[in-house]
């Protein structure tokens, strides 16, 4: 079935029914579309992940990707078929949504994580019947894939874990534990009191408990050790690659490194997600030597900082890119912060999981050093001439800390603009007016 599926694909990169009009395999092919009833042609599903109307080509720099970057760049509406094939196997799948999830819990049950975060408008309006229209449109967007059943992967978990990060997201677990087996571990408010490591040991440590129970497995801490491992194999990979743009120029455009980091996370066959990605390293790397430049020298180098990116939010990296800029770093949730440290191998694997995931930099935490110290080393390994932070729509934890991160950038003498967006197209132009303004003065 998974092969039939490939011929419906990429017609102008939008899914067309068409490939089973002569497949063998077509009654499978309807069976799975009664199954996911909600999403009723293929085209309504294709068109979650394109990017809002409105945003344009980016005529700066290379907006086709070449075909090293399209498999990572349409790997999250392609996971589907692979997340079905999952499920045929009876494999359970586990949504999450947040990098504090400790994802090595998961694959040493033997289990497939999928990050549900979504990252486009289509159903905010479906959502704000029950939710208030000034949340944050992640969070809205989360939601409305849920109940109006469009989110394949939110289909297919059969558990889905959060966190108490802001309050939005905790308050919206309550209502999606209505229609969702819905878990929430209790994320401590701060990581420099040893009461909160206990805290966040014990809430691992419990989650194993849940997902030993609820699936009937049983996780060892040698399973443990294991998914560590494996976890940090893909951590040193997608470093090593986004840290090929420290070389001036970049080797790769912001839109291409950023696609890669939010694809990889939709592959869902470990060893072959980390063959592929040593691939694109190796390709990328031989593309340079032999001449390749796809970013100007003169364009001036920007790190990213704040809420995670992806989908929608593309536009301010193309607003960036379409002003004489280029994007090297992430230091949010979609880059760096995921993949910047590795979790201990050595000592007990649940306390090692607790040290590692409590200290990740999120404007959730207080104070919120980490956050500071990536993004000052962020800056100056990768040369950046400028920070640009995009904070999504009524995000308090991120808005209220931007004033704490123009005040260190400030110190380090790097200049900084600050973003407000959400799903929408509607701010497009507006994105590009003060991104050229700022790149302009840089
Ligand atoms: S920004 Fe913070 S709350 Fe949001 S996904 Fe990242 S770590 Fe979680
Ligand atoms: S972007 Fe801000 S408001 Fe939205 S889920 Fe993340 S921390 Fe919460």
């Amino acid at each position: 079935m998974r092969y039939c599926f490939v011929a419906l694909a990429n017609e102008d990169n939008r899914y067309r029914v068409r490939a089973g009009q002569a497949c063998p395999n077509f009654k499978a092919i309807k069976a799975f579309f009664a199954l996911i009833s909600q999403i009723r042609t293929i085209g309504q599903f294709g068109r979650m992940f394109k990017m809002p109307d409105g945003v344009q080509a980016n005529n700066h720099l290379p907006n086709k990707l070449p075909e090293i970057f399209e498999s990572f760049g349409e790997a999250r509406r392609d996971g589907f078929l692979a997340m079905k094939a999952i499920k045929d196997k009876g494999i359970g799948v586990v949504g999450t949504f947040c990098t504090y999830t400790p994802y090595e819990v998961f694959t040493a049950a033997g289990l497939v994580p999928v990050g549900l975060c979504s990252t486009s408008d289509e159903t905010i309006a479906e959502a704000e019947k029950t939710l208030p229209r000034n949340l944050c449109p992640l969070i809205k967007a989360s939601y409305g894939f849920a109940v109006a059943d469009k989110c394949p992967y939110m289909y297919f978990s059969d558990l889905v874990v959060g966190e108490n990060t802001c309050d939005g997201k905790k308050k919206m677990y309550e209502l999606l534990g209505r229609i969702k087996d819905v878990y929430v571990m209790d994320l401590p408010q701060t990581q420099y009191k040893d009461s909160a490591k206990l805290l966040w040991k014990e809430e691992i440590e419990a989650l194993k408990e849940k997902v030993e129970a609820r699936f009937g497995v049983t996780v060892t801490p040698e399973d443990l050790v294991r998914a560590i491992k494996e976890r940090n194999r893909e951590r040193v990979l997608l470093k090593e690659l986004y840290e090929l743009s420290k070389a001036t120029p970049p080797p790769m455009t912001g839109l291409q490194q950023l696609r890669i980091l939010f694809g990889s996370q939709f592959k869902f066959d470990h060893e072959a997600k980390l063959a592929e990605l040593r691939e694109t390293i190796d390709k990328i790397k031989e593309n340079y030597a032999q001449g390749q430049r796809p970013v100007p020298a003169t364009a001036k180098r920007i790190a990213i900082t704040g809420c995670p990116m992806g989908g929608a939010t593309e536009k301010v990296v193309q607003a960036i890119e379409e002003s004489g800029g280029v994007v090297v770093a992430y230091e949010n949730c979609t880059g760096a912060k995921q993949f910047d440290r590795q979790v201990s191998e050595n000592g007990n694997p649940i306390e090692a999981l607790a040290e590692y995931y409590l200290n990740i930099g999120c404007a959730v935490m207080t104070p919120n050093k980490n956050r500071l110290e990536l993004l000052g080393r962020l800056c100056r390994e990768f040369k950046a001439d400028g920070v640009v932070e995009m904070v999504l729509q009524a995000c308090q934890p991120y808005s209220v800390e931007t004033h704490t991160i123009r005040e260190f950038l400030d110190g380090i003498s790097v200049p900084f603009l600050s973003l407000e967006t959400d799903y929408s197209s509607g701010d497009v132009g507006q994105l590009k007016t003060r991104a050229a303004a700022f790149i302009e003065m840089l």
